[in-house]
């Protein structure tokens, strides 16, 4: 059995894995958006609900939620960024200065699912740029793969919460059609969801951390594997070793993926409903 500095170590992480403290870490691995079983009412509208203007209001194409998310559920990658990027359907449109739709290899057999972009993010438009996301191209290059070679990054939300407050349910709930179309388009062997936001948003429950890691869940039938949000880990040590932990099952699933070998692999649970 090898020690922590040692698998630390294998996992290219033995530098990196340090405490900083100028990231946008959520508060603990169990915080985070839920997702609510509410229903999709939520319009596609550019209204500031707290301080709308005549001008907005009278500009306002209001669309129904399921309208709108079967017109995104059609939305192919030539016109998915454009979309994101004129999207009103919460009010982080009006915060934002850029939305953050995803990057990677479009045909991607790992899909990494975050919560939300931040400073770094929203300034450059690509998610995990900022420290967390040079802990995350380490966790990735320790899988033997790279941002944009095999894989694809995307978050929960595609637009900042103004100063990285955790994402209310309801701008979850307006952002999911994105995440589900980024899905159905990439179609990935496996999802790892970084954090309790991206598990829960993505499982369909409200659960922690604790609970949901170290078995594969599946997400619409496609292995999920769950592991702390690396901006967590940046300050927490000794939850370093169980994600090391939490890549090695992911690993495992991916190469028994596509069989019946996910389910011997780990306990495959689905998410309720
Ligand atoms: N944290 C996230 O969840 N996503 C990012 O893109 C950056 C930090």
């Amino acid at each position: 059995m090898a020690t922590r500095d040692e698998m630390l170590q294998e996992l290219g992480l033995f530098p990196v894995w340090r405490r900083r403290t100028a990231d946008r870490p959520p508060a603990d691995p169990h915080e985070g958006a839920n997702e609510t079983n509410a229903a999709r009412r939520t319009a596609d509208v550019a209204i500031a609900a707290d301080a709308p203007t005549a001008a907005i209001k009278a500009a306002a194409t209001i669309v129904p939620a399921d309208e709108r998310a079967a017109r995104i559920a059609r939305l192919e990658w030539a016109e998915f960024a454009a979309d994101v990027d004129a999207c009103t359907a919460c009010g982080l449109a009006r915060t934002r200065n850029r939305s953050v739709p995803g990057v990677g290899d479009r045909r991607a057999d790992w899909l990494f699912v975050g919560e939300a972009p931040g400073a770094d993010e929203d300034a450059k438009g690509e998610p995990f740029v900022g420290q967390a996301g040079r802990l995350l191209d380490s966790m990735l290059a320790a899988l033997g793969i790279a941002r944009g070679n095999h894989v694809y990054i995307a978050n929960v939300l595609k637009c900042r919460p103004p100063n990285n407050r955790t994402p209310e349910p309801g701008e979850a709930e307006a952002c999911r059609p994105y995440l589900d179309r980024q899905i159905a388009l990439i179609a990935p062997k496996l999802i790892v969801a970084l954090g309790k936001s991206a598990a829960n948003a993505l499982l369909g429950v409200d659960a922690t951390i604790a609970s949901l890691r170290g078995r594969a869940h599946r997400y619409r039938g496609v292995p999920l594997i769950v592991t702390y949000h690396p901006a967590y880990l940046l300050r927490s040590l000794p939850d370093k070793a169980k994600a090391w932990e939490d890549l090695i099952l992911a690993r495992r699933t991916m190469r028994e993926s596509g069989s019946a070998a996910v389910a011997t692999g780990a306990a495959v649970s689905d998410p309720p409903g």
